[in-house]
């Protein structure tokens, strides 16, 4: 996600570093966009949105429930689901059974999913987030069997569904058992729609694959924050395919609004106030500012 500044040669290295050779690894992060040394806090006060270029860092599930949901209101379901490896599937000589075990251990999540109740801006909202650090928020069994809970539980409330997504895609690790997910998880939010109940998605960087070729492109509402790569395929595999260079900007969130695949674009300090009037809109207590 960010790349810490530790190298030698980089500009503002010994500036940073004779000041307090204790002060913690993080404490300055370099935009990967514009190359800006940023300070941590300042950061983290701007919602890891770069302040000179707008390039917005990507965020943990917490972190981004964090930001979304009002103070307090987030009730997580559905934690004790665990993955499991089906098929003793390897890669590069390590097993997914370990790979599992070490990116929980790194991340402190069962999987790259998380779900749970909360309220925005008042309204009551089932909460559907990815993970990116847990295997590049990979679409697999339990992250595909928690999608259809939080789409249950929300039939069982009368709630909405946000979603917000950040995957690489379908988890090569399960083959077929997550691709099947792309069925799976569709069919449900179809029961949502004819059960008369909204589902809100928004699309981060990267929305790619199977995650975007299913639940999150037929949502009601899809809202992209700036900047996002979202698309099916990466723009470099589509460019070796095609052997054509393709147009400046292709597959962010604004080519993806001019081309009519998306219907919002917006900053993330705008995101709970946009989102919680659309819920409003939604739940009749309408109220539209924007
Ligand atoms: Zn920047």
């Amino acid at each position: 996600m960010r790349e810490l500044f530790r190298r030698h040669h980089e500009p503002g290295f010994q500036a940073v570093d004779e000041v307090n050779r204790d002060i913690p690894d993080d404490l300055w992060v370099k935009c990967p966009k514009c190359g800006e040394l940023l300070y941590h806090r300042e950061l983290e006060h701007n919602d890891m949105v770069c302040p000179k270029c707008s390039n917005h860092f990507r965020l943990s599930a917490h972190a981004r429930i964090a930001q979304l949901a009002d103070p307090d209101s987030f009730e997580e379901h559905f934690s004790h689901l665990l993955p499991t490896d089906a098929l003793g599937f390897s890669s590069n000589g390590e097993k997914y059974s370990d790979k599992l075990a070490s990116t929980q251990r790194k991340t402190g999540l069962r999987e790259a999913m998380v779900v749970g109740t909360a309220r925005i801006q008042d309204e009551p909202v089932v909460l559907a987030v990815t993970d990116f650090r847990f295997l590049g928020g990979t679409m697999a069994s339990v992250y595909g069997e928690k999608l259809v809970r939080a789409v249950d539980l929300a039939m069982m409330h009368g709630y909405p569904v946000l979603t917000v997504s950040a995957s690489g895609g379908a988890r090569m690790h399960e083959g077929m058992f997550s691709l099947m997910q792309m069925a799976k998880t569709t069919a449900a939010f179809a029961r949502l729609g004819r059960a008369g109940l909204p589902h809100v998605a928004l699309l981060t960087d990267p929305c790619l694959g199977g995650v975007t070729a299913s639940y999150c492109t037929v949502a009601d509402i899809i809202i992209g924050e700036p900047g996002a790569l979202i698309g099916f395929a990466g723009p470099r595999v589509i460019e070796q395919t095609t052997r054509q260079k393709l147009p400046q900007g292709f597959q962010t969130a604004e080519f993806c609004l001019e081309h009519g695949m998306i219907d919002l674009v917006v900053p993330r300090r705008e995101l709970r106030t946009t989102i919680g009037n659309i819920l409003k809109v939604f739940s009749g207590g309408c109220r539209v500012d924007r």
